[in-house]
């Protein structure tokens, strides 16, 4: 374990240097030329650090990069993404700078500073005496806007995987996340009968009448406690005040932290009823990324982590949080997975976003720790 410190902390300039180049490349989702420049150079370092690289191609999303490190007997997942929600030219208002022992930057904490993580502990493993596991990163484009384009292959490289290890940013303070919730977006939509305000308002029924008591519906499904919430953060409908609204719709974000909250949830949304007979209502959506729950698997990768920590000299601890990741689908699927393995930092999709320069090294070789360990747990219980 020492000499992973060692080497990590001798090669942390490396570290930097990548990280700056993804930081400069910027990358966010919804433009391809951009994200996939910055693939490109992704997918050098991972073939310097060893790897068999893929480029997988898309039409819509930037290409995802595939990675393979030979290894074996256990078979890890190492997940993440590399576009980011801040648009080309953001540099100029966030530019890349250590300033007080923390990076800035576009898309730092929220995770390219994890990217360039996951290539030192790669490199740290180039060591003949590690004995490895058969290894998969998984570099993705589309995270940021709902992993349309990757959740198949995602879903696929997780099956075939024992374990799979997220780099999004841990929690600040360091800890891994070893809950997310489940999140999903609704649409209502709601069809009335338009009429003139004035002289026919018995003829109409109103749209906007009947959102307006739906909403205090979803109120209802409200458990703040149980930790189930539901916003509705967007509203239209109606033409003019003199006219009795046609149409209204609602966009409503839920977040649930177990499965059966969401199934029950999802129900109660579909089995709204509208109080004005004359109405309809409509609902479309779904809760598209299942909680991450803290189930044995979680847990017992979890603890697993927690001691390679300790032995670099660390207590690690966990948490949860409200936010989804890729983690929530391959923990759907029963595979343990451990998530918040990047750096130590704050404001994820904020202008303060930085990690903390003191936490890269050691991150990277507690990656690396965390794979040799898996690997030895795994052929020991073969
Ligand atoms: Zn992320």
């Amino acid at each position: 374990m020492g000499d992973l410190l060692e080497f990590c902390a001798a090669n942390e300039l490396a570290l930097r240097r990548d990280v700056e180049t993804l930081v400069r490349l910027e990358s966010p989702s919804t433009d391809k030329t951009a994200v996939d420049r910055c693939g490109l150079a992704l997918a050098g370092m991972l073939r310097d650090a060893g790897a068999d690289v893929r480029v997988l191609r898309q039409q819509k999303r930037g290409d995802h990069v595939r990675a393979e490190f030979a290894g074996g007997p256990a078979r890890i997942l190492v997940l993440g993404h590399f576009d980011t929600v801040w648009p080309v030219g953001q540099l100029e208002r966030m530019p890349f700078c250590e300033h007080e022992g923390r990076l800035h930057g576009p898309g730092i904490y929220d995770m390219k500073a994890s990217i360039g993580i996951a290539m030192l502990a790669a490199h740290a493993l180039r060591s003949p005496s590690q004995r490895t596991p058969r290894l998969v990163m998984l570099w993705t484009t589309d995270e940021e806007v709902g992993s349309q384009t990757s959740r198949a292959t995602i879903e696929e490289e997780a099956r075939r995987s024992d374990a799979v290890l997220v780099l999004e940013p841990s929690l600040p303070g360091g800890a891994m996340k070893t809950r997310r919730k489940g999140c999903g977006e609704f649409i209502l939509t709601v069809r009335g009968v338009s009429a003139h305000a004035g002289i026919d308002p018995r003829k109409g029924a109103s749209a906007i009448h009947e959102l307006a008591f739906q909403i205090g519906e979803l109120e209802k499904l409200q458990d703040p406690d149980a930790g189930i919430s539901l916003n509705v953060g967007l509203i239209d409908g109606g033409t003019r005040g003199n006219v009795i609204a046609e149409q209204a719709h609602a966009t409503i974000d839920v977040r649930v932290p177990t499965m059966t909250d969401a199934a029950r949830i999802e129900a109660s949304l579909r089995a709204l009823t509208p109080r004005n007979p004359a109405v309809t209502l409509q609902v479309d959506g779904g809760v598209e990324r299942p909680p991450l729950e803290r189930s044995a698997g979680v847990a017992r990768l979890y603890e697993q982590a927690r001691a390679v920590a300790a032995g670099l000299g660390r207590d690690l601890a966990e948490g949860g949080t409200g936010g989804g990741s890729d983690g929530n689908f391959t923990a759907a699927l029963g595979i343990p997975t451990l998530d918040g393995l990047g750096p130590d930092g704050d404001g994820a999709h904020a202008l303060h976003e930085h990690v903390l320069v003191s936490d890269l090294s050691w991150r990277a070789a507690f990656l690396a720790g965390l794979l040799v360990s898996l690997n030895r747990f795994h052929a020991a219980a073969e």
